[in-house]
């Protein structure tokens, strides 16, 4: 199983659009090294988590072929994980020769609201046919395509019941916890039940190393420690797993030396725009 990372940043991106912060400036001083676009993460050619308003921006980038993608994981609604206006591209005039005429796309109630918003305007009934929603809530387990997917509670906010997702195939499985604070305990004792054992494990580390988070929807890496020390209590891990972090906050100046020395510190590895996991 492949993954590629497309976007490493939290909501504001880095360097973040408004912001003159001394990181943000010097970040645009070497943006072909520093640029971290909105999260989305791209499996085997045909998998997306998360539809940040950068999809186009990544397709081009990567060189993927959005139109063989077949299902779209959605975390939750905030918009630097699901800008679906981009959406109303797929299909009639706008997209010939789709691989994959339709798109399966998952998330909770509120992600499915912005749906209908972004396409209520612009979608022509052809590229509505194409996408099919189906509503899920947390320890749902399903199957997309060839892909076993169980979907977990975050911990961000009450506004909407935000997911995280393990996603197996072939006898690999993937853990993608962004966006959330401190994993729900519940989850532990439910991937054990399931009999998950994780070669990629993407943390939530919004807040790099700063010791005082400034909130609890999001992790810092030492709270990723604690859930990756948990997961080994209950055994979730392959030996040979690899631990990844991400969704780096401009505050926490996530420049790439910076991030990757502190990743390898702790025992992760720092993703960046482009970074390709092979499991
Ligand atoms: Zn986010
Ligand atoms: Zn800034
Ligand atoms: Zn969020």
């Amino acid at each position: 199983m492949k993954l590629q990372y497309f976007g490493t940043a939290a909501a504001e991106g880095f360097p973040a659009a408004f912001c003159n912060c001394e990181y943000c400036r010097r970040a645009r001083g070497g943006l072909a090294k520093e640029l971290r676009t909105r999260s989305q993460a791209m499996i085997d050619d045909d998998l997306l988590i998360d539809f940040p308003p950068e999809t186009y921006l990544h397709a081009m980038r990567y060189g993927a072929d959005l139109s063989a993608v077949t299902a779209l994981l959605v975390t939750h609604s905030h918009t630097d994980h699901f800008y679906a206006q981009e959406l109303v591209n797929r299909g009639y005039k706008f997209a010939h020769g789709m691989r994959a005429p339709s798109l399966a796309i998952y998330g909770n109630a509120e992600v499915e609201s912005v749906l209908e918003e972004g396409l209520r305007r612009e979608v022509r009934p052809s590229v509505r046919e194409g996408l099919h929603f189906h509503r899920i809530a947390p320890f749902a387990d399903f199957f997309a395509g060839e892909y076993h997917v169980l979907s977990l509670p975050a911990h961000h906010g009450n506004k909407e019941e935000a997911l995280l997702y393990c996603v197996s195939k072939g006898g690999k499985t993937v853990l993608w916890l962004n966006d959330s604070g401190p994993l729900e305990e519940s989850i532990f004792p439910f991937l054990e039940e399931k009999g998950i054992r994780a070669d990629l494990v993407s943390f939530d580390c919004t807040f790099a190393d700063e010791e005082h988070p400034s909130g609890e929807r999001h992790m810092n890496i030492f709270q990723n420690m604690e859930a990756r020390e948990k997961m080994a209590k209950y055994r979730l891990l392959k030996p040979s797993a690899k631990y990844y972090v991400t969704h780096f906050s401009h505050n926490s100046a996530p420049f790439r030396d910076r991030m990757d020395a502190l990743a390898e510190k702790y025992g992760f590895i720092a993703a960046h725009d482009g970074s390709v996991a092979e499991i």
